[in-house]
């Protein structure tokens, strides 16, 4: 993986190549590259894709120019970010860019708004597999096949955009979501099975209703992984509506419901 990635990186045009510079490295690659670019022209086309982020929800986005990525994956992480902001305009998101995420697809993380000391959240989308679209492609459908991720119908970057938007609105609440999670799973599971067996030993049978969430929201030992969890049952409800499972269901909510008084106490809605 990280081989290809790196070979790639040294291949793509580099931006600050004069224009024989760029050609002599097209050149190399004449079979693969059927259409001939102004150099730059598609990082420039990439960067006005994304600042379309900024135009209609006011984030920050940085690193779209960046030489060798995919204008496909661009406007499917823009796409999916338009959605969530349309669906969640209080989520607190900051920026998103293309960067250097070591080891995942994607990561968000929280961060300090300049002058106002709100918290908000950065998505950061891995340069490695935004620049290798049919390493994303795979690596993404190998993951939802042995049951890792949840499903993401609508392509992956599009999917992973999704689930890192569930951190966003995770830390909206963080404190009462993610220490939460698994009492209100199990709350959930007793009011809605435990009624035959008042009293008895539900451990087994719980584990195995809460097993049916991606193996991502638990640790490699087994033991539960609420902010994995609570963000990947996010993305199995908005991108598999009608599908996702029930104790994905249940997360949703709560999650939902969590973030949304939070910004009923300010005022937002
Ligand atoms: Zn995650």
């Amino acid at each position: 993986m990280s081989i290809a990635a790196a070979s790639r990186g040294e291949q793509g045009p580099h931006p600050r190549l004069g224009s024989q510079g760029a050609e002599s490295s097209q050149s190399t690659h004449a079979g693969q590259l059927p259409v001939r670019r102004l150099p730059g022209q598609l990082e420039r086309l990439n960067e006005q894709i994304a600042n379309g982020l900024t135009e209609r929800h006011g984030i920050q986005v940085y690193g779209f120019g960046r030489p060798g990525v995919d204008t496909g994956t661009v406007r499917d992480i823009v796409r999916a970010a338009d959605d969530m902001l349309a669906k969640y305009p209080h989520a607190r998101v900051i920026s998103v860019e293309i960067g250097d995420v070591e080891g995942d697809i994607a990561r968000a993380f929280e961060d300090r708004l300049p002058n106002t000391g709100l918290i908000g959240t950065r998505i950061a989308f891995s340069e490695k597999y935004a620049t290798d679209p049919e390493l994303l492609s795979n690596d993404v459908s190998k993951a939802v096949q042995r049951g890792h991720f949840a499903p993401r119908a609508e392509g992956p970057a599009y999917g992973t955009i999704v689930h890192e938007f569930g951190h966003a609105l995770t830390f909206e609440g963080r404190s009462a979501a993610v220490e939460r999670a698994d009492s209100h799973l199990l709350e959930h599971y007793h009011r809605t099975y435990g009624h035959g067996n008042p009293g008895g030993d539900l451990t087994e049978s719980y584990e195995n209703w809460r097993g049916q969430l991606s193996g991502y929201s638990f640790w490699k030992g087994g033991d539960f992984h609420p902010t994995e969890a609570l963000a990947e049952a996010f993305a199995d409800v908005e991108l598999n509506p009608a599908r996702a499972s029930e104790p994905a269901q249940v997360l949703h909510k709560m999650l939902v419901d969590t973030a949304e008084s939070k910004w009923r106490k300010e005022g937002l809605l």
